[in-house]
């Protein structure tokens, strides 16, 4: 079984105050929650409240995790395996999210959103150097390829986010051949390029305290 938050996943978004982009489509549109209501969800989401310093690093950690969708249990095991890696360790704590296949195939364009790209892998669309893959959270390597099987291609949804997708940018560390409906894992991202709004040392320092 495949954990996963089942909840409302706007109401996320509003908790932590800024975008997580969880929805596909929709988070690009007028209908986003957070741009409609900027306060957190719930009867004392309006109060202003002091947040403590071990809240702050809580809720650094918490974005992380609803960004990724990665459940607390195997975060804690990444930071873990990021401690023990040479580098700063919140970089590379974010490097070994971004090398998720859930993370990579919504990266690609081949899923709206990491949520849906869990999905798509589930139900077995997906090959990674030719041999099918249904985990999310298969870490990938420099050099990997991955692509939508042979047999999926033609799905409605595949067609649709090749059209979607046509044309839009993918990150520097990745090359995708849309019309192939493959791609491959070029290099690991620099910090910089990696544009998940959170401050990664906030979250190693939890984990040490
Ligand atoms: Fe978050 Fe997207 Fe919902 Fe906006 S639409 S609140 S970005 S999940």
């Amino acid at each position: 079984m495949v954990a996963k938050y089942n909840g409302p996943v706007c109401k996320l978004c509003r908790r932590e105050g800024i975008k997580l982009f969880l929805k596909g489509d929709r988070c690009y549109t007028g209908k986003c929650a957070v741009d409609r209501r900027t306060y957190a969800p719930g009867q004392h989401g309006q109060n202003k409240k002091k947040i403590s310093d071990y809240g702050l690093h809580l809720r650094e950690k918490q974005k992380a995790r609803r960004v990724y969708g990665v459940l607390e249990r195997q975060f804690r095991r990444y930071v873990g395996l990021a401690s023990k890696a040479r580098g700063v360790t919140g970089e590379t704590l974010l490097r070994i999210l971004e090398r998720r296949l859930d993370n990579v195939v919504y990266r690609m364009g081949f899923a709206g959103s990491r949520a849906e790209a869990r999905q798509l892998i589930l139900h077995n669309h997906f090959a990674i150097n030719g041999r099918k893959v249904n985990i999310p959270s298969y870490l990938l390597r420099p050099g990997d390829e991955i692509e939508v099987r042979e047999k999926s291609r033609n799905l409605a949804r595949f067609l649709e986010l090749a059209e979607q997708f046509q044309g839009r940018a993918v990150p520097e560390w990745l090359s995708v051949d849309r019309q192939a409906m493959k791609g491959t894992i070029v290099r690991l991202p620099e910090r910089e390029e990696i544009d998940t709004p959170v401050k990664e040392s906030l979250i190693v320092e939890h984990y040490s305290r």
